[in-house]
């Protein structure tokens, strides 16, 4: 159906976002939104955000009532334009697509750091995931984990071992990471193996000895909860609750995790799309618990040659779609210790809120995966290379 062959109720029913800049000139916005206004153009929101580099200068964004391709909004949109630095026209599309159920605008943090640009028209898809929408939080979730704060622009690095095997491995560990710039100690204790043969993990005696460490080390703990009866002294004991690749799924758990206050870091599943991941994380949203960080960790795909495909792309388009943070493991990603130093740069140049790293004292001797943890050399050289680059959208 044209513009033309709409009915007014039926126009209504569309919605139009812009994208624009004017440059740092009294009342030129003012200007713009009334030509908009003399169209008879209803603005449904307005947004402003500093262009980072550009002094006093402003990105817009506007939604509002009505399609670009109607006779009077074309016109006053082309005017709109030609007084602005630069214009870009988002799209038009249905209302009752993007009309989202439950969660008022209002939680908004103060500043949004993490998104270089405001939000798109939201996904379709964000029916399954309201709460997770970019649209429910635009200016995005910052979470305080002790001294850190994640999603609030700076990129964090959380490191530790795949296992927490001894005292003494997990306390070197935990000061190696601390004095080399890790501001979290990641550490299982029950750990999902293929091989059930495999070591598993030393259960809460590993849980007490990772506390142990943050506290030694002041560092904040994250540690994988694997079924319901460990959820409550789990969250108990450590600052971040892990659900690890494999139970993306869970439901159960994600409900479980979704009634504690713990922030909880959410690793995408193996086979899992990134709408599915946002509708596991609408699990424990929707229970109570707005503290989601959600971790892409690599995906099974046909590759063979790395131990899963790091799905680096998944990053921008999560920060379009939602406000959670989101953080990325190049070491299950890769699989291999020499390439997660290129992805991790890869994360931080494409957006990432933070990394998590495997890092072990002694790399063969690790009781679970030996191959891509990180001796404490290699991880001061990923400190140091990730302090030269440029975050995306910082
Ligand atoms: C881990 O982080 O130790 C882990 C098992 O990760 P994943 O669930 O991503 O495989
Ligand atoms: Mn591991």
């Amino acid at each position: 159906m044209t513009q033309e062959q709409r009915t007014p109720s039926e126009s209504a029913k569309r919605r139009t976002s812009v994208l624009f800049a004017t440059a740092h000139e009294h009342g030129l916005l003012a200007r713009c939104l009334t030509v908009l206004a003399d169209a008879g153009v209803n603005l449904t929101k307005l947004e402003s955000r500093p262009r980072p580099g550009r002094a006093w200068e402003y990105l817009f964004y506007a939604d509002f009532e009505g399609d670009a391709a109607a006779p009077p909004i074309a016109a006053a949109l082309a005017t709109v334009r030609e007084r602005c630095t630069e214009f870009r026209l988002l799209g038009s599309y249905d209302v009752a697509s993007v009309e989202k159920p439950a969660q008022p605008l209002a939680q908004s943090a103060p500043s949004d750091a993490s998104s270089p640009l405001p939000s798109p028209p939201p996904h379709p898809g964000a029916k399954n995931w309201p709460k997770a929408a970019r649209a429910a939080k635009p200016a995005g979730t910052q979470l305080r984990i002790g001294g850190t704060v994640i999603g609030g622009g700076d990129f964090v690095i959380i490191a530790g071992p795949c296992s927490v095997e001894s005292r003494e491995q997990v306390l070197a560990t935990a000061e190696a990471v601390r004095a080399r710039g890790a501001v979290m100690l990641r550490g299982g204790a029950f750990k999902p193996r293929t091989n059930p043969y495999a070591f598993q993990g030393l259960g809460w005696d590993g849980v007490d000895l990772l506390a142990e460490a943050g506290r030694a080390t002041g560092l904040p703990t994250v540690s994988e909860v694997m079924s319901l009866d460990q959820v409550e002294r789990m969250s108990r004991a450590v600052d971040v609750l892990q659900i690890g690749a494999r139970n993306m799924q869970n439901f159960d758990l994600l409900k479980a995790v979704g009634r504690t206050t713990r922030p909880v870091m959410l690793k995408r599943g193996l086979s899992a799309t990134l709408d599915e991941l946002l509708a596991a994380a609408e699990y424990i949203l929707s229970e109570g618990n707005p503290h989601v960080i959600l971790c892409e960790r690599g995906i099974r795909t046909f590759e063979t040659a790395t131990r899963n495909t790091l799905d680096l792309s998944a990053v921008p388009v999560l920060r379009e779609r939602t406000h959670l943070p989101i953080f990325v493991d190049p070491s299950h990603g890769v699989g291999v210790r020499r390439w997660i130093r290129p992805l991790a740069r890869a994360a931080k140049a494409v957006g990432a809120d933070g990394i998590i790293v495997e890092v072990h004292p002694n790399p063969a001797e690790a009781k679970s995966d030996a191959d891509q943890a990180l001796t404490f050399a290699d991880f001061a050289e990923i400190v140091s290379d990730l302090a030269e680059i440029p975050r995306f959208g910082a």
